[in-house]
C-alpha cells in the first residue's frame, strides 16, 4: 500500500462475511482477522475509516412477508468484536448509503471508525448499480479494496464504486495485494517442476482451471470425485462413483491435449471404495478402473497416495485446489491428509505452495497445516477465476 491517508476519509470494502450462530455470535472470525492489518495500517496514518462489507445473501433469503431479515443479516452483530480487534469503539450506521450514512460520515473524526450496514441490503449492490456506487463513492475521499473473496463480482461496492476515484485515490489493501502477488507468482514466475493438484466433486466446476493448467503446469494430479469421470474416459469401470456422463468426452479431450503438450496427468491408481455415501459405510481398497457395481470411490487409495506424495515432494511449485476425497468423513480423509502432508514436506524442502479455493483450504486448516504451506488463499471462487486467467472486475477497477 502506498497512499498517504492522513486527514482523509477512507472508504474501504472488506470481506466480513463471517459465519454466525443462532444467537448471532461469530463462530469463525478469520475473515475479520485477515482484514485487520490493512485497517490498522490505514488508521495509523491518522484518518477516519468507513467500512463496507456484505454478510450472507439477505435479498435471496427474505422473510415470508417479503421484507429483509435485518436481525439475521445486520453487520451490527460484528461491532463489539471489531471494536475489540481494532482497540477503537466502532460506530455503526443502519444504512449503507443515504441521509443517515452521509450524516454519520460527516460527524466522523480523525481516528474514528464507522461500519456501514450490509451492502447487500441494497437492491443495486449485486447488479453493480451505478447510482448506488456513486452514493457509496461520495462517502470517502479515497477508496481501498481488500475484499479478495468478492473480487470476481462486478458489484457496486467492489467494482463500480472504484470508477469514481482517480488512479491516485484508490488502491488494494494488504490482503488483496498478497492474494494477487502469490497467485501471480504461480502463474508467471514459478520454479519448475510445477505440480497442480485438482480435486473436489465435479469436473464441470474445474474445466476452466484444468484447461489453463494444461498450458502451464508440468504435472496435474487429479483426485476427488472428478477423477472417476477421467477413469471412465480411459475406459475404466467405476461402479457407483460420481461420474458426469456428459463430461466424459471433455475428459478425453483434456487427457489428449495434456499428452500433446507433454503435461503429465496423474489419476489415482486405486481408491477407497464404499457401499454407501456415509461415514459408517463398509469400505475396501480397489483399483480405480475396476470398481464393482454397488461401490463408489470416496477417497484415493494407498498406492495413489504414495505416487502423488512422490510427485509432490519432487516439485518446486505446487498449486492445490480441491480435496482428494470426502474428507469431511474421517474414513475418507486419508488421501487429503497424505497430500496435505506431502505439500507441507515439499514446502519445507523449499517449494512454493499455494492452497487456493474453498474445500482444500478447509482441509488444510482442519489438519492444522495452514502454517506449513507457503500461502493459503481466502478467496474460493475469486482465486479459481484468477488462476483460470480471467481478469477479475474488482482488480481491474483499481488497476485500470
Ligand atoms: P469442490 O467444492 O469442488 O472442491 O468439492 C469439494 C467436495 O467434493 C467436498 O465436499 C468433498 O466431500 C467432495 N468429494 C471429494 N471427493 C469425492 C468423491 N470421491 N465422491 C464424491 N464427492 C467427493
Amino acid at each position: 500500500m502506498q497512499l498517504d491517508y492522513s486527514g482523509k476519509k477512507v472508504l474501504i470494502r472488506v470481506d466480513f462475511n463471517v459465519p454466525l450462530d443462532d444467537e448471532y455470535n461469530i463462530t469463525d472470525d478469520t475473515r475479520m482477522q485477515k482484514a485487520l492489518p490493512t485497517l490498522k495500517h490505514i488508521l495509523e496514518d491518522g484518518c477516519s475509516l468507513i467500512i463496507m462489507s456484505h454478510l450472507g445473501r439477505p435479498l435471496k433469503k427474505k422473510k415470508d412477508d417479503g421484507s429483509i431479515d435485518v436481525e439475521k443479516f445486520t453487520l451490527r452483530h460484528l461491532v463489539p468484536h471489531l471494536s475489540e480487534l481494532l482497540g477503537v469503539e466502532v460506530k455503526f450506521c443502519e444504512e449503507t448509503v443515504g441521509e443517515k450514512a452521509t450524516e454519520a460520515v460527516e460527524k466522523l473524526e480523525k481516528g474514528e471508525v464507522l461500519l456501514l450496514e450490509n451492502t447487500r441490503f441494497n437492491e443495486g449492490e449485486t447488479n453493480g448499480d451505478e447510482e448506488l456506487a456513486k452514493q457509496m463513492a461520495a462517502l470517502g475521499d479515497v477508496y481501498v479494496n481488500d475484499a479478495f473473496g468478492t473480487a470476481h463480482r462486478a458489484h457496486a461496492s467492489t467494482t463500480q464504486v472504484a470508477h469514481h476515484f482517480a488512479a491516485d485515490e484508490k488502491e488494494f489493501g494488504l490482503l488483496m495485494e498478497a492474494e494477487i502477488k502469490n497467485a501471480e507468482k504461480v502463474l508467471h514466475d514459478s520454479e519448475r517442476p510445477l505440480t497442480a493438484i485438482v480435486g473436489g466433486a465435479k469436473v464441470s466446476d474445474k474445466i476452466g482451471l484444468l484447461e489453463k493448467l494444461i498450458d502451464f503446469a508440468d504435472n496435474i494430479i487429479v483426485g476427488g470425485g472428478m477423477a472417476y469421470t477421467f477413469m471412465r474416459a480411459q475406459g475404466g469401470k467405476t461402479g457407483n462413483s460420481l461420474v458426469e456422463e456428459d463430461k466424459i468426452d471433455l475428459a478425453k479431450e483434456l487427457l489428449e491435449k495434456a499428452d500433446g503438450k507433454g503435461v503429465k496427468i496423474y489419476l489415482p491408481e486405486d481408491s477407497v471404495v464404499a457401499d454407501k455415501f456415509a461415514a459408517d459405510a463398509a469400505t475396501h481398497n480397489a483399483d480405480s478402473d475396476a470398481i464393482q457395481d454397488g461401490y463408489m470411490g470416496l477417497d484415493i487409495g494407498p498406492k495413489a497416495r504414495a505416487v502423488f506424495a512422490d510427485v509432490l515432494t519432487n516439485s518446486k511449485t505446487i498449486l492445490w485446489n480441491g480435496p482428494m476425497g470426502v474428507f469431511e468423513m474421517e474414513a475418507f480423509a486419508n488421501g487429503t491428509k497424505a497430500v496435505a502432508q506431502a505439500v507441507a514436506q515439499a514446502t519445507e524442502k523449499g517449494a512454493f505452495s499455494l492452497v487456493g479455493g474453498g474445500d482444500s483450504v478447509a482441509a488444510v486448516n482442519q489438519l492444522g497445516l495452514a502454517d506449513e504451506v507457503s500461502y493459503v488463499s481466502t478467496g474460493g471462487g475469486a482465486m479459481l477465476e484468477f488462476l483460470e486467467g480471467k481478469e477479475l472486475p474488482g482488480i481491474k477497477a483499481i488497476r485500470g
